[in-house]
């Protein structure tokens, strides 16, 4: 379905690739039009940590895999671009942490809920809730169609994980009392400003790493206890806001840090 072919050598050849399997999924309805505007927000932070996981991620992302294994009821809740970019590891992690797996979507409609769940079988979902009447219970608090969840998942969950997320449904978890884990590569969205546990990551790459994290520390409940104590995510938020900030400064000093090919030194 590529329309193009993207050179190896690209300088952007990644994040191009990236992009074609959101434009793909699009297509194919998993992937709402808003997606595709909520991913170029998300690159542009990229841009900004230098398109790499920082250390600050990688605590966050071991106190998540921490939470997730130590939780009784924990759900990963699903959107289209997370079904597009990373089904494989959703699944994985769902496996290693006993998790369900829920559709929850912001543009909601049986046609997307339908086709996300085909993403997901493919890496091989066994089962997802919240599809169709399934998602039978309401967040109060909630206006968007958000507020629909699975009784047997969100609603009764204890720990959520919510990949490429919006602000007023972390809120209104965190209000119901479950720990939410979000991925968020905007350290100053609403998301990441009000989750238990913030991974201000690029989701392809955070997810990787999650399920590597889960896979180690299961059954080492002592060392995830450890984990989760001295884990704190306002500070962590804030060591990433300061890396960005050095960061700048740095590029700053430096004006232009790309140097063309043949550029001339004389002038
Ligand atoms: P909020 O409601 O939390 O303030 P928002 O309105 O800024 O969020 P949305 O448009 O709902 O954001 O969702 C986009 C969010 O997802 C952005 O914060 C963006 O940084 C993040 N995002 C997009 N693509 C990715 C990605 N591949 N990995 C991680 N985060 C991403």
């Amino acid at each position: 379905m590529t329309k193009f072919e993207i050179p190896p050598e690209h300088p952007r050849a990644e994040s191009l690739h990236i992009r074609e399997k959101l434009i793909e999924n699009f297509h194919r309805k998993a992937v709402a039009e808003a997606g595709l505007i909520a991913h170029g927000r998300g690159e542009a932070f990229d841009y900004l940590l230098g398109e790499t996981t920082t250390r600050h991620a990688s605590d966050a992302i071991m106190t998540a895999a921490s939470s997730l294994l130590t939780a009784e009821r924990p759900v990963i809740s699903v959107n289209g671009n997370t079904a597009a970019l990373v089904p494989n590891e959703v699944v994985q992690l769902a496996e290693i942490a006993r998790a369900k797996i829920e559709v929850n979507l912001f543009y909601r409609s049986l046609e997307r809920e339908l086709a996300i769940k085909e993403l997901l079988a493919k890496a091989g979902a066994q089962e997802l809730l919240g599809i169709g009447l399934e998602a039978s219970a309401k967040i109060s608090e909630l206006g968007s169609e958000r507020r629909h969840v699975d009784p047997r998942g969100i609603l009764a969950a204890d720990v959520v994980m919510v990949p490429l997320e919006d602000g007023d449904r972390t809120e209104a978890l965190v209000n119901m009392g479950k720990k939410v884990i979000a991925i968020d590569l905007n350290p100053l969205s609403r998301t990441s400003q009000k989750a238990t546990i913030t991974i201000v990551d690029n989701v392809v790459r955070a997810m990787p790493r999650l399920v590597k994290a889960a896979t180690e520390l299961e059954g080492e409940k002592e060392v995830r206890r450890k984990i989760l104590l001295n884990f704190d995510n306002t500070r962590n938020l804030a060591e990433t806001i300061t890396l960005i900030q050095q960061r700048l400064s740095s590029l700053a000093e430096k004006g232009r840090y790309l140097s063309l090919e043949n550029e001339s030194r004389e002038f």
